[in-house]
């Protein structure tokens, strides 16, 4: 019998499926935004100000964007919300800001659009909930109306179902056709046929109207990730609109980051999502700036975008009985991510650095030696020194008690070293 072992040939790469959308374009002035297709998948957030408070409400998109966010929604709810939007849209302007802002319409949307045309030309996009436009005859009129504001004003829509806010009258009736089937299907099945029929019944409305189909992106959100998945593969498969992704009503801190990473990254995976949120509740204190934070370690967790360097930690364990090493790794890590505002200016390419902070000899240089720039601080018992490993080779070893200070310093100067020629070229 042989020993030699058996030839299963190479181990198949994983890597996400090409995504299967159509293009759509978001304009705004000269900016063309691309989603969908072969564009990169965006990351949307959404403010939590009063949109009345044109100040407040600038200063959190121009937050939002810096922190990677690509399009910003607003509420628009009333005449006085509408009336500040393109006031929102000048401040953002002043402070060098051209993040696409994305109108948030539910119940007046239509008049809001009609009766504010400075704030109808002031947005990108309009998100339209076919569940919240007008009941009975008024539904289609209503919805009518936005749509023709969007043509007028050369805009692209959102065509967004919500199933906290599904149209009633077409669950009422799929559940009326659904009784008299022989079989019926479950509550459930019904509820998603509902959701994805309004979305693209909608979104043929909007296109027998004139309306470009490059110009419209549908979402059906749901807050549980075993549903979000069905009712996206079913989604995906009936049309080809650019498609925004996202777990509505996510919740508070871990559980919504991993509820949110669970449902998105199953989906993206396999072709499916041109835009993405993460709708976390943020918790108090915590900045609104998170759920962009998530969305974009999604993206780049799954090696489809990068937008930040990238710091590899170890978790730690009874060999490192300081927290030393735990302080080192959120200070380069915050340190890292709150210069990527200029940095990206002024480093370009910067996004895709490797940092290793790792807690012991153990897997410390091998860790260090696989990133660009890495230090493995000493566990409990080994000898004061912590080398650091710079593409791939030991570069020096640091001691004493500064060595956090001197690390820092020796990021930089690798950053300015590898990514500083970008200045004479921007
Ligand atoms: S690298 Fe060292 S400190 Fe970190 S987890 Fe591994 S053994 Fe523990």
């Amino acid at each position: 019998m042989e020993n030699s072992p058996i030839d299963f040939g190479p181990v198949a790469i994983a890597s996400p499926l090409p995504r299967r959308s159509r293009q759509a374009k978001v304009v705004w002035g000269s900016r063309v935004v691309t989603v969908g297709g072969d564009a990169p998948v965006r990351v949307q957030s959404m403010t939590n100000t009063d949109t009345v408070d044109a100040i407040g409400t600038a200063i959190q998109v121009k937050e939002l964007a810096q922190a990677g966010s690509e399009f910003v929604r607003i509420t628009v709810n009333t005449p006085e919300a509408a009336a500040a939007v393109p006031y929102i849209r000048e401040q953002l302007d002043r402070m060098g800001e051209n993040v696409p802002l994305v109108g948030d319409f539910h119940y007046n949307g239509h008049r809001l659009l009609t009766e504010f045309p400075d704030c109808a030309q002031a947005l990108s996009k309009y998100r339209i909930n076919p569940g919240n436009v007008g009941k009975g005859d008024k539904r289609d009129k209503q919805f009518g109306q936005m749509i023709e504001a969007a043509m007028r004003w050369n805009k692209a829509v959102r065509i967004g179902v919500n199933w906290g806010s599904l149209d009633q009258e077409l669950l009422a009736e799929l559940m009326d056709t659904n009784s008299r089937r022989s079989n019926p299907w479950e509550a459930r099945q019904v509820m998603y046929e509902a959701l994805i029929t309004s979305a693209i019944e909608s979104a043929r409305r909007a296109e027998a109207m004139g309306m470009d189909g490059n110009q419209i992106i549908l979402s059906c959100k749901v807050s549980g990730v075993q549903d979000l998945i069905s009712v996206y593969r079913e989604l995906a498969r009936r049309c080809d609109y650019a498609l925004h992704l996202g777990l509505t009503e996510a919740g508070m801190g871990t559980k919504g980051t991993v509820a949110s990473a669970a449902a998105l990254s199953v989906l993206l995976q396999e072709g499916i999502g041109d835009t993405i949120r993460v709708s976390l509740t943020p918790q108090p204190g915590e900045a609104r700036t998170q759920e962009v934070v998530v969305a974009s370690e999604i993206l780049q967790a799954l090696g489809m975008r990068v937008f930040v360097p990238s710091v590899t930690a170890c978790p730690g364990c009874g060999r490192t009985t300081s927290t030393t090493f735990q302080d080192l790794a959120k200070q380069i890590d915050d340190f890292l991510r709150a210069q990527m505002p200029v940095w990206r200016v002024r480093y370009p390419g910067v996004e895709s650095l490797r940092v290793a902070v790792m807690g012991c000899i153990v897997n410390g240089p091998g860790e260090s030696k696989h990133a660009d720039i890495g230090i493995s601080l000493p566990g409990t018992g080994e000898a004061p020194a912590a080398p650091v490993f710079i593409d791939g080779e030991k570069a020096m070893t640091l001691r004493g008690d500064d060595i956090a200070n001197e690390f820092h310093r020796i990021v930089e100067q690798y950053i300015e070293k590898r990514f500083g020629a970008g200045v004479s070229a921007a």
